[in-house]
C-alpha cells in the first residue's frame, strides 16, 4: 500500500490502494497479478454521464440517465428471503422527487447519510404505484475523489467475483503506472500506421477525453477507435511473429525423406478415374516440391466445395507411402471419416494399400490391432477421427497427415500430432474461403495452395428463394426430380440448444414430409445417431434406395454424393453464408442440373432475406467471403465466425480486417531488417504469441 508515485506496470497489483491479502489473491484468480494485467482488462462498453437529467424531465425509453441532488429519506429492512437487504429511498432535485432502491445495498446507507449532494446513475422504470423509480443505481458522492459524472464512463467486465465499478476504480489508480509504460512497437511503426503510442491508446480507452464526439463514441463502441486498432494492431503483430518464428524453425527440422521417381509417376496416373483439372495439378506439384525439399512441409490446400481436394490428397497421401512411410488422415466427422476410408479403398485397389478406418465406431478388438499396427509400422494408412490423437496414437513412422475440413487445429493440437513422428509433412485442407489477404497473416506459418477451378461438366447449381407458400409446389418438384433420377437433401436447422430435443423435431418434421411424398423413401439423419445407423442411411442413399434424406447439419461438410441434385434448407435465415455455401456444395457434383432451394422461415428479418438474395446470387464460394466481410455488422450472431483464431483478446479477424493486413506486411518488414526477434520479445510482455486456429 504505497503511494502510486513511481506505480509501474510490473508491479504486483496489491501496491494499488484497497487491494489487500485476500483481493489480491482473487484477481490472482482470474489472472491479473500486475498493475500491467489491469491495465490491459479493457471496457466492455462506455456509458455517458455526461448529462444531467431533472427528475421532472426524466423518461421511461430503457436507457440509463443521471440524476443530481439528495436523499431525502431511508428506510432498510430485511426482506422474508434470507439474507436480503433492502433500502427504500427517496431522491430529490429542485423539480422533483423519485422513489430509489437498492437490493442489499453494501455500505450504500453509510455513503448515503453522509452526503450532501449525489449522482445517481441507472435507469428509470415504471414504478408499482404509479410513476418512475430506479432501482440499484450507481452512487456517486459529488465532493468525492471518486467522481465520474461529466464523462464517459468506462464499465468493465467482471472478472470473476470482483464486480465491475471496483475494476472501474483500480485500473484508474492503475492509470498512473502508464507513465513507465514502455511502448514494445518501434516509433516508426505506430507513426506510419497513423497509430497512437500505447499509453495514449491505453488511457483513452480507460477514461475516454470528456469531449469526444458522438463520432468518436461510435468507434469505440464499434471497437474501431485508434485505441482499439492500435491494441487489436499489436496483438495481430505478436501473433505474426509468431507464426514466422515457427516456421523459421520449421526451416530447419528435417522432414520425412520422400522422392517422387518415374515409378511412383505412373502409378498415380494408372490409379486415377479421371483426368486432374490444371489447379489440381498445379497444386499437386506444390505438394510434391514440399514433400521432396527436406524440412517437412507444412501446407494449408483451399479448394471450393466440390473442387477435388480429395484426390489431391490421395496422390500426396501416395507418394509418402510409396517412401516408407506411414499416412493419416483425419476428418472431422465419422461420416466423413468412413467415406474416405470407402473412396480410398476403391482408388487403392491396384495396390498394395489398403486404408484402415480408426474412429469411435470401430470396435475395441479391431482398434486394438489397428494401434499395434500403427505402433509397429504394419499398418501404414490410416482414416479417422481425431480419436485417432486423443488415444495417444504411437505411430513407428509417421510420414504425412493430412486433415479435412478441421474446424479446429491449434498450436496444441498440431503439436500432439508431430509429437507421434519426427515432424511429418503437414497437409490442412478446407473449403473455407478464407479471403487470401488474411489466409496469408491468419495461416501465416502454412504455405497456401489453391484449387481455383471445378472438374469439367459441373453445370453451377441454381439457387432459389421460396417460402412456405410454395411448399405444395416444393414437393411437386421434389417428386419429379426423383422420377428423373435425382436424390435429395432436405437440411433442417438445430433450433433446441440440446440435441435430443433437435433429433425429436427433426423426426416430427420428417412425418411431414412422408406425408407429403408418399412415393418417396425419405430417412433422417442426425448427429445423434449411431453410425451404423448413419452410414446405413448414407449407404442406402448412395444406391438410391433411399431418394430423401433429411438432415440436421452432419452433412455439411464433406459428404460426396454425386446423384444428389437437390438440396432444400429449411428456415435458411438460420445459417451463416459459409455454412450455406458448404451445404449448397453438396449437390452439383455430378453432370445433371443442380438445384438449391432456399426456404425462409416467416420471421426471417429484412437484414437476413438480403443476405439470402446475395447467397442466391453469388455461386462463387471466395466471392461470398468477400460479401461476408462486408455485410456482417454488430447486428450479426455472435459465435457465427467461421474462421481464425479463436483466442485473440483484443482483435477480431472480422472488425479488424484491415489491421490483420498490416500486421502482416510489418511481421515481413521487421523479418527483413533484423527487427523480429526484438519487437517478439517486446509484444511478448502484453500479449501471447501461441493461438488455436479455427478453420471452417
Ligand atoms: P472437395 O474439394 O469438396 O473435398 P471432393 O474431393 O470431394 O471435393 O471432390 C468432389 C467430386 O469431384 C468427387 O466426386 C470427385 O471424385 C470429383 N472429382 C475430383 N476431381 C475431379 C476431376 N479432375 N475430374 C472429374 N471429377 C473430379
Ligand atoms: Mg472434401
Amino acid at each position: 500500500m504505497i503511494d502510486d508515485c513511481g506505480l509501474r506496470p510490473g508491479d504486483s497489483v496489491d501496491r494499488l490502494k484497497g487491494v489487500g491479502d485476500a483481493r489480491s489473491r482473487q484477481l490472482g484468480a482470474v489472472g491479473i497479478h500486475t498493475v500491467g494485467d489491469l491495465l490491459f482488462h479493457l471496457p466492455l462498453r462506455w456509458e455517458d454521464r455526461r448529462r444531467i437529467v431533472s427528475v421532472e424531465g426524466i423518461q421511461e425509453n430503457g436507457s440509463a440517465i443521471a440524476v443530481r441532488g439528495r436523499v431525502t429519506g431511508m428506510v432498510s429492512r430485511r426482506a422474508r428471503r434470507r439474507g436480503l437487504t433492502i433500502l427504500e429511498a427517496v431522491f430529490e432535485d429542485p423539480t422533483g422527487q423519485m422513489p430509489v432502491i437498492w437490493f442489499n445495498p453494501r455500505g450504500i446507507e453509510k455513503r448515503l447519510s453522509q452526503a450532501e449532494t449525489i449522482v445517481l446513475f441507472g435507469v428509470p422504470k415504471a414504478a408499482p404505484r404509479g410513476g418512475l423509480q430506479m432501482i440499484n443505481p450507481e452512487v456517486e458522492v459529488v465532493d468525492d475523489s471518486d467522481r465520474w459524472v461529466g464523462t464517459l464512463v468506462s464499465v468493465y467486465p467482471t472478472l470473476g467475483s470482483i464486480g465491475g465499478p471496483f475494476l472501474r476504480r483500480l485500473i484508474r489508480a492503475a492509470l498512473a503506472a502508464l507513465e513507465n509504460l514502455q511502448d514494445p512497437l518501434p516509433k516508426a511503426v505506430a507513426r506510419g500506421l497513423d497509430l497512437p503510442d500505447l499509453r495514449t491508446a491505453l488511457r483513452s480507452l480507460h477514461r475516454p477525453a470528456p469531449d469526444i464526439d458522438e463520432r468518436g463514441v461510435e468507434m469505440l463502441v464499434g471497437r474501431r477507435s485508434p485505441a482499439h486498432l492500435r491494441l487489436a494492431f499489436d496483438e495481430l503483430l505478436a501473433f505474426s511473429l509468431g507464426l514466422a518464428q515457427r516456421r523459421e524453425q520449421r526451416r530447419v527440422d528435417p522432414g520425412p525423406r520422400c522422392v517422387v521417381n518415374d515409378a511412383i509417376r505412373r502409378r498415380a496416373v494408372s490409379m486415377l478415374p479421371f483426368q486432374l483439372t490444371n489447379a489440381q495439378r498445379r497444386v499437386l506439384k506444390e505438394i510434391a516440391a514440399d514433400l521432396e525439399a527436406g524440412p517437412a512441409m507444412a501446407r494449408l490446400l483451399q479448394g471450393d466445395v466440390g473442387s477435388g481436394k480429395t484426390v489431391v490428397a490421395a496422390m500426396a497421401m501416395l507418394i509418402a507411402l510409396e517412401n516408407g512411410h506411414q499416412v493419416l488422415m483425419m476428418a472431422p466427422t465419422e461420416l466423413l471419416a468412413e467415406q474416405h476410408r470407402a473412396g480410398f479403398e476403391r482408388l487403392f485397389q491396384e495396390t498394395p494399400w489398403t486404408p484402415e478406418l480408426l474412429s469411435g465406431s470401430v470396435g475395441t478388438a479391431q482398434r486394438r490391432k489397428i494401434l499395434t499396427g500403427l505402433a509397429d509400422a504394419t499398418c501404414p494408412f490410416v482414416v479417422g477421427t481425431h480419436a485417432l490423437i486423443q488415444d495417444a496414437v504411437d505411430l513407428a513412422n509417421l510420414g504425412l497427415v493430412v486433415i479435412d475440413e478441421q474446424h479446429r487445429f491449434g498450436t496444441v493440437q498440431r503439436q500432439a500430432l508431430m509429437g507421434k513422428g519426427v515432424s511429418p509433412h503437414l497437409l490442412v485442407m478446407t473449403a473455407t474461403p478464407i479471403p487470401r489477404s488474411l489466409a496469408l497473416t491468419l495461416y501465416g506459418d502454412l504455405d497456401l495452395s489453391v484449387i481455383d477451378e471445378m472438374p469439367p461438366g459441373r453445370r453451377p447449381v441454381r439457387t432459389e428463394i421460396r417460402d412456405d407458400g410454395a411448399r405444395e409446389k416444393l414437393y411437386r418438384f421434389l417428386c419429379s426430380e426423383v422420377e428423373n433420377g435425382g436424390r435429395i437433401f432436405v437440411v433442417y436447422p438445430l433450433i433446441e440448444a440440446s440435441e435430443s430435443l433437435d433429433a425429436r423435431a427433426v423426426t416430427e418434421y420428417a412425418e411431414e414430409v412422408r406425408r407429403a411424398l408418399p412415393d418417396l423413401r425419405v430417412e433422417v439423419l442426425h448427429g445423434r445417431m449411431d453410425s451404423g445407423d448413419r452410414d446405413a442411411v448414407l449407404q442406402a442413399f448412395r444406391s438410391g434406395e433411399v431418394q430423401v434424406i433429411l438432415a440436421t447439419t452432419v452433412i455439411e461438410v464433406g459428404i460426396d454424393v454425386p446423384e444428389a441434385t437437390v438440396m432444400v434448407i429449411e428456415s435458411a435465415e438460420r445459417f451463416g453464408l459459409s455454412q450455406l455455401h458448404q451445404l449448397r456444395g453438396r449437390v452439383g457434383r455430378g453432370m445433371r442440373q443442380s438445384w438449391c432451394v432456399v426456404m425462409v422461415g416467416e420471421g426471417a428479418s429484412e437484414a437476413a432475406k438480403q443476405r439470402l438474395a446475395r447467397f442466391a446470387d453469388t455461386p462463387d464460394g471466395f466471392a461470398l467471403a468477400e460479401a461476408d466481410l462486408e455485410m456482417r455488422g454488430p447486428g450479426e450472431l455472435a459465435g457465427n465466425r467461421q474462421w481464425g483464431p479463436s483466442n485473440f483478446r483484443f482483435a477480431d479477424p472480422v472488425i479488424h480486417h484491415d489491421v490483420v493486413v498490416w500486421a502482416r506486411s510489418v511481421a515481413r518488414d521487421l523479418s527483413d531488417n533484423g527487427q523480429l526477434p526484438i519487437v517478439a520479445e517486446a509484444l511478448s510482455r502484453y500479449h501471447q504469441t501461441e493461438f488455436e486456429i479455427l478453420v471452417g
